[in-house]
């Protein structure tokens, strides 16, 4: 597998500070290493590099896919031009996709049709004109960008330092997060499942409610995590965000694995039937009359799961709403003392705000 490769320089009077600035960012998410006026990391996507020093910035950038290449380059140059507080900095990046103009990672998405799974979860099937096979690798989930009613699209571009140009005004796009419960290559079809939430302004949901056949949507990614195939056994556990997520996984993987499943729903209305070649243990959670993102119902289960098994080769993954998410990792770490390579948790929405990403 080859590696591309990416670089800027740009001359900067606070440079140190920007890697300062960067470095306090990264922290929050993975381990950087700082080296005098050098800060770098490396994550199963590639490696970063940047340094600042006597007034010039410089970053390299060494991953195997174009599509992460250009993603690190975006948020990069995103990040460069915040930190320095000049949205106007003028900079360009050389090596593999210096003069790519279009997202390599967009797509334009078509609905097909749209059904209900359950009362509050309803899906759309969204056909692809062109890349669903790229789609359909390197990452389960996708952002989907809405189209204010009655618009014609206007998609987003690459500028020359790197960074995303959106759509402003009347053509700016709204963009969510969801996951891609099926794949269709030959038919070019991908199928999002929308939980049908309570709340008064909520895009997501209402797009999901009311798109109908010839519906156009963006779609950019794929990104976030992939099947975990390499371990022998998984505890996977989530609210109705996360159920799209976890059926996935649940279904592809195959037999001889050992999955334990708790799912957080309404009510009994929400269960659906998965299937799996793999050995599933597969729990309901109710919330009953309970608000979604407060039950602690999750957690419940979490702190009544037996950790002692299985402790060789497992992952544990935990998606809900992000309060609950943090109360849990904060059991999974500080009380079952898990090794935080065995977990990975995710807040999938935030209760009472939008979710803008
Ligand atoms: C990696 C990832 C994958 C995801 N996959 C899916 C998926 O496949 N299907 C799916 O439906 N969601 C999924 N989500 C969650 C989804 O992105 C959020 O629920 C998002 O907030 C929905 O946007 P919205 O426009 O409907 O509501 P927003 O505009 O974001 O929020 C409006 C209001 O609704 C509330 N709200 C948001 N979500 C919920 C909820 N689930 N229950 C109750 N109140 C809520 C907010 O607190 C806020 O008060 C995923 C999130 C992530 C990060």
């Amino acid at each position: 597998m080859s590696v591309l490769f990416a670089e800027t320089s740009v001359e900067i009077a606070n440079a140190e500070l920007i890697v300062d600035k960067f470095q306090q960012h990264f922290a929050e998410h993975f381990p950087v290493i700082r080296e005098g006026t050098v800060l770098h990391y490396e994550t199963e996507y590639g490696k970063v590099w940047m340094a600042g020093e006597k007034g010039r910035f410089q970053a390299e950038v060494n991953c195997y896919d174009a599509h992460v290449l250009m993603s690190i380059k975006a948020m990069l140059a995103e990040h460069l031009l915040e930190f320095s507080g000049d949205k106007h900095l003028r900079f360009r990046w050389q090596g593999h996709g210096a003069d790519l103009n279009q997202l390599p990672n967009l797509f334009e998405g078509r609905v097909v049709r749209a059904f209900n799974v359950t009362p509050n979860m309803r899906r759309l099937v969204i056909s692809v004109s062109e890349g669903i096979e790229r789609l359909m690798t390197g990452g389960l989930h996708v952002r989907i960008l809405i189209v204010p009613q009655g618009r014609t699209p206007v998609w987003p571009h690459l500028s020359q330092t790197g960074a995303v140009v959106w759509p402003e005004g009347d053509d700016e796009l709204i963009r969510r997060v969801y996951t891609i419960r099926y794949g269709n290559v030959e038919r070019q079809e991908i199928e999002l499942d929308f939980v049908m939430h309570e709340g008064n302004h909520m895009p997501g949901a209402h797009f999901g409610a009311t798109a109908k056949a010839g519906d156009l949507v963006g779609i950019i990614g794929p990104g976030g995590g992939v099947v975990p195939v390499e371990v022998d056994a998984c505890v996977f556990a989530g609210d109705e965000t996360a159920l799209p997520v976890i059926s996935r996984m649940v279904e592809e993987l195959p037999a001889g694995k050992k999955i334990t499943v708790y799912a957080e729903v309404a009510d009994e209305n929400e269960r659906q039937d998965i299937k799996s070649e793999a050995d599933v243990n597969w729990t309901w959670l109710y919330r009953n009359g309970k608000a979604a993102g407060t039950s602690g119902l999750l957690e419940q289960a979490l702190r009544r799961h037996d950790w002692s098994e299985d402790s060789d080769s497992r992952h544990i993954f935990i998606a809900c709403e992000k309060g609950e998410v943090r109360e849990i990792k904060k059991f999974l770490s500080d009380e079952a003392k898990l090794p935080k390579n065995d977990f990975r948790t995710a807040g999938y929405w935030v209760l009472g705000e939008a979710d803008d990403h």
